[in-house]
């Protein structure tokens, strides 16, 4: 056995564990989240952080960026900082963090922000999967994944929607998903275009994009149109709103429903590409449906694919396992297929703005309450301003950040204008692993160790909490974002013992004493395997009853089924693949379409073609596949960035 230390990837929301290996590679040790000990090819690289670090502390003087000592480049961002409280009162300040920081970092950079008397704090993490944690936060209790991936295996059929876990989650999906399907269980992959994961799916319903919601409303109106496979017992004892659900299905128009979504043709992912083995009658949603009524658990996995389309899809899948019954038991549930390594964490440790650590509302009197019991100080009770209300605000209200670990210059869309953001800023202090165009703007740059250079707790996305000890040696000064924030904290509120800790347990206690999902546990009792919260439960949470107010979980009011605009627009779909970033960075980008898409606009595989959304034109190469659904076009997302807008994402696609 090595004694080499165990930490926990830093790379993805899996939460694989790993040790150093040969040279720069990492070698993967069993744990909950990998249990044969594999790691995917990012996580072997885990070790590799790159050679472009900051090493050293640095302050701006006469516009640029000089090396300092770490006391002086402390007490010169505390005292920027402090100005800006003293000009502009605490809502001028604006603290940003980072989800693959650990839970013991985002719980303080929020504690710094509210003892200084502002909400104004916030992460990605809360943007990535916003309708999937609400729906399950208002109707089942926490905005969190349901169960524990190792009893995925009890599922008779798993729904994987809006997600290719098969390349973003591979250890889960390998270690998990795969010997669930070889062993029988029944995989249905929804998604506009086919990726690695279809490749495993039984079935593949390719609705239009944003249209997934009404792929389960369709599935819940026909098995409650047929009359099998609703829980009839689980939804009399652990439901309410059943009549009106059931009531409105009966109104349902499948007819259209299936035309708007235009899941009448799909076909059995085991058909090869053009075949069409599946008879009319016989068609996938259908076969799909006789699928679920014939299972005794479904559990559903969700990625951000679902967000943001003309209805709540998430609402719409809760419904669906809420009348056969598949929620609070193993093989159920809904999993949060989160990308980034503590995206549960961050938000669990409260580093957002309405919600303080353990997602009490910062509104809640007993919440304020508790925490200032342990703090000594009451955090603010009114909302602070999410990333993007601060961005818009930097210069204006809002005159100094504090940014760790997190480039909100990055931002291929609105470069300009974010850096006009950072410039009007009277104090800006970036802690970071590397340059980035945020710390070009920074007054203050402080350097932080990697994930693996640093010890604390992530939380994976089945809510699982682990303990890691440093792994690695971080170069030249590089310190943990925790050391830096301890350190500020202190410079900033004047109060040493606020932010005096015995190491990452000293903090992770403390948040379990003002977390009450993470209450009744100390940082030494996560143990080698880590756990899940609430840590009273087994893994699986709404056993006997949710966390709402009654004890029941709502049906949701069923969408309409919504209008088609069938313009010659086609819809932009993206997406992350690793496989389509080609090695050489100058390469020409692939748009991916469909043939019928392809022959009515006389494009060929190979051609040079543009997209454009009217505003902003893309040169890139043609790839006419089967995979893609007709009326979708398919680019990766940091190719499609520029063509990306709040409310739009259809284009137009001719040859060049
Ligand atoms: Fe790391 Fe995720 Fe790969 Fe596991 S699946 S090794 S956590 S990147």
């Amino acid at each position: 056995m090595s004694d080499r230390p165990t930490t926990v990837c830093p790379l993805c929301g899996v939460g694989c564990r790993l040790e150093a290996g040969d040279g720069s590679r990492a070698r993967g040790v069993p744990g909950p989240a990998n249990p044969e000990g594999r790691l995917c090819a990012k996580g072997v690289g885990a070790f590799d952080v790159g050679d472009d670090r900051l090493t050293e502390p640095q302050v701006r003087r006469d516009g640029r960026l000089r090396p300092v000592s770490w006391e002086t480049a402390l007490n010169r961002a505390a005292a920027a900082l402090t100005d800006v409280l003293a000009a502009a009162g605490p809502d001028g300040l604006a603290f940003l963090g980072a989800p693959h920081c650990t839970n013991e970092e985002n719980y303080l950079l929020q504690k710094i922000a509210r003892l200084l008397g502002t909400n104004n704090v916030d992460n990605r993490a809360r943007l990535c999967h916003v309708s999937a944690a609400r729906t399950l936060a208002e109707r089942l209790g926490w905005p969190a994944t349901t169960n524990g991936l190792a009893d995925i295996g009890e599922a008779d059929v798993i729904i994987v929607a809006g997600a290719n876990p098969a390349e973003r989650q591979p250890i889960a999906f390998n270690s998990f998903v795969r010997p669930a399907v070889r062993d029988g269980t029944t995989l249905v992959h929804v998604d506009p275009v086919g990726n690695e994961t279809t490749r495993l799916a039984d079935y593949h319903v390719a609705p239009r994009p944003g249209l997934d919601a009404t792929v389960f409303d369709l599935l819940s109106a026909r098995l409650l149109a047929d009359g099998d496979g609703i829980d009839r017992a689980f939804v009399a004892d652990r439901t309410r709103g059943f009549d009106g659900f059931r009531n409105s299905m009966a109104e349902y128009d499948q007819t259209r429903a299936a035309a708007a979504a235009d899941v009448d043709g799909g076909q059995s992912a085991s058909a090869g590409a053009g075949e069409t083995d599946v008879p009319n009658e016989d068609n996938t949603v259908a076969r799909v449906a006789d699928e679920l009524a014939a299972a005794d658990a479904i559990a559903a996995m969700v990625g951000t694919g679902i967000e943001g389309g003309t209805a709540d899809a998430s609402a719409a899948l809760l419904d669906l396992l809420l009348l056969t019954g598949s929620v609070g038991r193993p093989g159920t549930g809904l999993f949060i297929l989160r990308g980034l390594a503590n995206e549960q964490g961050a938000v669990d440790a409260g580093s957002v703005p309405d919600r303080l650590p353990g997602h009490q509302p910062v509104a809640d009197p007993v919440a304020r309450d508790r925490v200032a019991s342990e703090w000594g100080v009451t955090p603010p009770s009114t909302p602070g301003k999410n990333a993007r209300e601060l961005l818009a605000a930097f210069g204006e209200e809002v005159q100094g950040a504090l940014v760790v670990g997190e480039n909100p210059a990055i931002s291929k869309r609105e470069q300009e204008w974010l850096q006009r953001r950072l410039d009007g800023l009277d104090a800006l202090v970036a802690v970071d692993i590397m340059p980035n165009g945020t710390t070009e703007h920074a007054d203050v740059v402080l350097p932080a160790a990697a994930g693996v250079e640093k010890s604390g707790s992530r939380t994976n996305l089945e809510r699982r909490v682990q303990r890691f000890p440093r792994a690695a040696t971080p170069p030249g000064d590089a310190r943990s974002d925790r050391t830096i924030l301890s350190a500020l904290g202190t410079r900033l509120t004047g109060d040493q013992a606020a932010f005096d800790y015995d190491g990452p347990a000293g903090v992770f206690d403390e948040l379990t004493r003002v977390a009450p999902t993470h209450a009744g546990v100390t940082y030494a009792d996560l143990g080698a395997g880590g756990r899940q919260w609430p840590f009273d439960a087994d893994g699986v949470l709404y056993r006997r009853s949710f966390d709402t107010d009654d004890g029941l979980a709502p049906f949701g009011t069923v969408r309409p089924v919504p209008e088609i605009d069938s313009a010659e627009t086609l819809s932009l779909v993206t997406g992350g693949r690793a496989s389509e970033f080609a090695d050489d960075a100058s390469a020409t980008p692939v748009l991916r379409l469909s043939t019928a898409d392809a022959v009515e606009r006389g494009i060929s595989s190979g051609d040079e073609v543009v997209v454009t959304n009217g505003a902003t034109e893309l040169v890139v190469t043609a790839r006419v596949d089967e995979e893609t659904r007709t009326g979708t076009v398919y680019l990766p997302a940091i190719v499609a960035d520029p063509l990306l807008r709040r409310s739009s994402s259809t284009v137009r696609v001719h040859p060049s």
